[in-house]
């Protein structure tokens, strides 16, 4: 009997539906081909269910994504939705509360630099040739969710002699948290190169020094076989485009990992091909790192590779089908190769009959 995976697919709205079409055309491909079945199931997420439910994430959809073996998600939140009231529903809100839900801690996000694209790069080509990182960032813990303050100090403690404000926010973490995510990191090394690259500020920060002892603990017993080094985030931000091509896993806490992954997504110079994957201990979610982009929603002309390349991270993570998600990769690289593109990357020099629609860039790849 064939294998079969069960997938909630969540296509969202803008261009959601549109590259949602041609992540399920790979994945039917990859079924055929490997001898597996992806049975997918539409489900509604963000303005879509709104529309539909008065409600963001309705519990059918958390249901099901619960019961499903991976989510696959394309885009939500447009225009249509937007609004000054605070009351009102909106959509990204469904997209925060099924990461917590789903207790997703793990944010990855890799950052490859496709050689027939070096050119859209910000950087010199032969600075980002050869760039594929992964980014592995904490997103339930540190500052975004420590405690917070902001009041008025007694009188005098302003420099005019006035009430001053003051406020804080706190950096915390926990063992556990740290530990996880440090296994999340050696696990993804193992199944790329085989070197994480620990970046703290341990030289100023309590829950730095402890960051760097437990992720040590973690692979001196663990992972010897990783290659392990620790970066100060400072550094770690020169280096980033200094010599993007030595990283390959790069594991940091929340905050640091947030400014880093813009940082390195810019090395690429092409929101439509960056993927992401979030993590926990059970089911997993996967979409492009590019939002809704409704400027262009409806034209089919979005590019689709960021949800095909999720579908990658898909195959890789949730599915261990290294092969699948090799092939996959591998048919990205031969369409751009070919020189086939979709208008966000095509350039003056791209004759106009390589210029490709969403629905025909799917089928290039399949
Ligand atoms: P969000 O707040 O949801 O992250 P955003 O403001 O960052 O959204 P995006 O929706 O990511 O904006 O779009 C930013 C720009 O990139 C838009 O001009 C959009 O058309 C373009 N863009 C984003 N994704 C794609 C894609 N897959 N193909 C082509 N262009 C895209
Ligand atoms: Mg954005």
């Amino acid at each position: 009997m064939r294998k079969t995976y069960r997938i909630c697919t969540l296509p969202g709205d803008g261009i959601g539906p549109e590259i949602m079409a041609e992540g399920k055309k790979v994945l039917a491909a990859v079924g055929k081909r490997f001898g597996v079945e992806f049975a997918c199931e539409d489900a509604l997420i963000g303005g879509a269910a709104i529309d539909a439910t008065g409600g963001p994430l309705p519990d059918e959809t958390l249901d099901a994504a619960r019961a499903s073996d991976a989510v696959l998600l394309a885009s939500v939140g447009g225009p249509k939705w937007d609004t000054t009231d605070p009351a009102a529903p909106r959509p990204e809100q469904g997209l925060l509360k099924i990461r917590k839900e789903l207790g997703l801690y793990t944010n990855l996000r890799p950052v490859q630099i496709f050689s027939a694209l070096a050119g859209a790069s910000t950087l010199r080509p032969e600075v980002v040739d050869g760039v594929d990182m992964m980014i592995v960032r904490e997103l339930t813990g540190g500052l975004y969710f420590g405690r917070r303050e902001r009041f008025y100090d007694e009188p005098g403690a302003g420099a005019d002699g006035k009430p001053g404000q003051r406020a804080y926010d706190t950096l915390e973490y926990r063992e556990y948290e740290v530990e996880r995510i440090a296994r999340q990191a050696f696990e993804a090394a193992r199944k790329r190169r085989g070197k994480v690259s620990s970046v703290d500020k341990a030289n100023v920060l309590e829950t730095s020094r402890m960051w760097r002892e437990i992720v040590h603990r973690v692979h001196d017993a663990d992972y010897p076989d990783v290659e392990l080094e620790d970066v100060l985030v400072d550094n770690a931000a020169m280096q980033l485009i200094h010599r993007p091509a030595t990283f390959d896993v790069v594991v940091t806490e929340n905050m640091f990992g947030d400014i880093l992954s813009d940082e390195a997504a810019q090395i690429t110079g092409s929101l439509g091909m960056l993927a992401s994957a979030s993590l926990g201990d059970g089911v997993a979610l996967y979409e492009p790192s590019h939002g809704s982009a409704p400027d262009i929603a409806g034209q089919g002309i979005a590019n689709p590779l960021a949800q095909i390349l999720s579908v990658e991270m898909m195959l890789r993570y949730s599915f261990d089908m290294g092969d699948a998600a090799d092939a996959v990769r591998s048919a990205v690289t031969s369409v751009l190769d070919a020189g086939l593109r979709t208008r966000d990357i095509a350039d003056a020099a791209t004759p106009m009959e390589c210029v490709l629609g969403t629905a025909a860039m799917g089928d290039a790849v399949v």
